[in-house]
């Protein structure tokens, strides 16, 4: 049953009962005006009647002139004595009287005889019709008491014409209301239909048009706070789902790790770094962390914090061959917030590795520095034991062979430290190639002359020249031919080319000698990194002279790599930008 239906069902049955109750009103009113009106005026016609007989000691014919008063005031007359024997009658022949029953006793006769006058109204017995009976006494008559009757037929003919009149009018009335009701009602239905269809709108979460009744009536009043509501809720929604995207964003973006666990052990939130290190599935929300986190130790760590615990930090290795290490922070979830625990990954791999590279340095150190000074104590030791021994000149020269070397390494050392620090800034010149390359021959003179090797150029013209710091790229080649002196064999020749490649200059060093192992080719960049020294003639290097030509290089943004030539021999290209340095 629709809001319309019913409140029009309301309607009509108020207004039937209103109509009911007015018209039951109406006709009860007018039933006692009526019945007042008809004593009042039977009492005049009985005073009137009373009047005309009072004084008369003697009347011929009591019952005729009953009658001809009768006929005159259109009601029925009656003459009583004063024992209640009725003398005349308009309605009863005169034959007849004397079968009429003795009036002393009705009430009328009763009250005119005491006060003078009498009303009462009762069915008649000898019309049996409901009448309206008048009596008053009459002074100075045979004839004591005059009654005029009237039947009060005349009344509930008067009263039904009225109601019919009155159920007419109110008749129109009822239906002019329902119908102003139906209107009424349906402009009211309109109206909640519009503010439910826009709140069953919000209940979809859609809050993008408002109610916009604006009656001040309750029902805008509704509208109104609707709207209010759902602006406000609406607002908050918006910023509730940009606070996520922000929270998604940052998630999404770190490179920690993160798993958010609920009190009850169950995942709620997880961010890509943590799917991809813990390879979670993709359904992982909302399982518990013991069906998805596989790593024993973070399992521990979760359910140490779940049960209240404080764990210290774990270090986990993951990955498929365990190479990554990452440091597992598990911290709760205070208690008011839900409780629950957040687990945090952090990747460490690179610090531990440079860590590694740290420990594994300062003991290469020690060692090449150790070697040395080892070898100088024995001999110093055997020299001052016997410092007239033949063999004095000889240990000298060893003293002072491993001393140089000793100082070979603190120089390389030392300059490596500086290049770490960046200490060394480039002073840019344009470096012409052959210049370069004949200052390094020069310096190499005697070396080279020694084994018998030749430097063999082939510069491009397109690629003579480069913008570099010069005394550094001196460096460089000077290191890279020293390498492909003491690595090959005498009486062979040592490639330098240069080439253009787009926007780089490509300068090679190649060599004849024996090569550099493929699987050490990735290292020998690395410091103290040196291929096997039983396959190569040790010439006494450092194994620091490669690090410092990649930083060297690498400070020009430039790159160097080692590969091996086909026909036997290494060869190192270092490309250099010929445009601006890139960062
Ligand atoms: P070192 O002072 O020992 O020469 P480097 O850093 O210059 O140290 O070189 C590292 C290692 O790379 C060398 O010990 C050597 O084994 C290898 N290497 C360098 N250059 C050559 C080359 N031209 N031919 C063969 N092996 C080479």
């Amino acid at each position: 049953v629709t809001f319309r239906t019913r409140t029009f069902i309301g309607a009509c049955l108020a207004s039937f009962a209103a109509l009911a109750v007015a018209t039951l009103l109406i006709e009860q009113s007018l039933r006692r005006y009526l019945y007042d009106d008809i004593a009042a005026s039977l009492l005049t016609e009985a005073r009137l009647v009373g009047a005309l007989l009072s004084g008369r000691p003697a009347l011929a014919d009591p019952d005729r002139e009953a009658d001809a008063l009768g006929r005159l005031i259109h009601a029925r007359v009656t003459f009583v004595a004063a024992d209640g024997q009725v003398l005349g009658d308009s309605e009863v022949e005169s034959g007849q009287l004397s079968s009429l029953e003795n009036h002393a006793a009705r009430e009328e006769i009763v009250q005119a005889r005491q006060t003078g006058a009498g009303t009462a109204i009762r069915q008649s017995r000898t019309t049996g019709v409901e009448t309206m009976y008048t009596a008053v006494s009459v002074k100075d008559s045979p004839i004591a008491y005059a009654r005029v009757a009237l039947p009060l037929t005349v009344v509930d003919e008067r009263v039904s014409s009225l109601r019919r009149r009155a159920l007419i009018g109110l008749g129109a009335g009822l239906v002019a209301a329902l119908l102003l009701t139906w209107a009424a009602s349906g402009l009211l239905n309109r109206r909640i239909r519009a503010i439910a269809e826009v709140a069953g709108r919000y209940k979809t979460g859609d809050f993008s048009q408002p109610a916009r009744d604006h009656a001040r009536d309750e029902i805008g009043v509704v509208a109104d706070v609707l709207d209010d509501t759902a602006r406000e809720l609406g607002a908050k929604l918006g910023e509730m789902a940009r606070e996520r995207a922000h929270m998604a964003a940052i998630l999404t973006g770190m490179v920690e790790g993160v798993v958010l666990v609920n009190a009850a052990g169950r995942l709620v939130l997880t961010n890509p770094a943590v799917r991809a290190m813990l390879r979670l599935p993709g359904t992982a929300e909302g399982c518990h962390y013991l069906e998805v986190v596989r790593h024993p130790d973070i399992a521990a760590q979760l359910a140490a914090v779940l049960a209240g615990g404080q764990p210290a930090p774990t270090e986990v290795h993951l990955d498929q061959d365990g190479r990554r290490v990452f440091a597992g922070h598990v911290v709760a979830v205070a208690r008011e917030r839900g409780g629950g625990a957040v687990l945090v990954l952090h990747d460490i791999t690179d610090l531990r590795r440079a860590d590694q590279v740290r420990r594994d340095f300062v003991a290469n150190v020690s060692h090449e520095l150790r070697t040395p000074l080892t070898a100088i104590r024995g001999y110093v030791e055997a020299l001052s034991d016997d410092p007239t021994s033949p063999e004095a000149r000889r240990f000298l020269e060893i003293i002072s062979r491993h001393a140089l070397r000793m100082e070979r390494l603190v120089h390389d050392l030392l300059r490596l430290a500086r290049l770490d620090a960046r200490q060394e800034a480039l002073d840019r010149a344009d470096c012409a190639i052959a210049a370069l390359v004949t200052a390094v021959e020069h310096d190499m003179q005697t070396l080279l002359a020694g084994r018998r090797q030749q430097i063999q150029t082939a510069i491009a013209p397109e690629a003579a020249v480069v913008s570099g710091d010069p005394a550094k790229l001196h460096d460089v080649l000077r290191n890279l031919v020293e390498n492909a002196s003491n690595y090959s064999p005498e009486d062979t020749a040592i490639d330098i080319a240069t080439r253009r490649e787009g926007e780089w200059l490509t300068l090679t060093v190649a060599d004849r000698g024996p090569g550099i192992p493929e699987a050490d080719l990735p290292r020998i960049f690395e410091r103290f990194y040196r291929v096997d020294r039983s396959r190569t003639r040790d010439p006494g290097g450092t194994g620091l002279g490669l690090s410092i030509v990649r930083h060297l290089v690498e400070l020009h943004g430039g790159r160097v790599t080692a590969a091996n030539r086909e026909g036997g021999g290494a060869v190192f290209t270092v490309r250099l930008p010929l445009g601006p340095v890139p960062a």
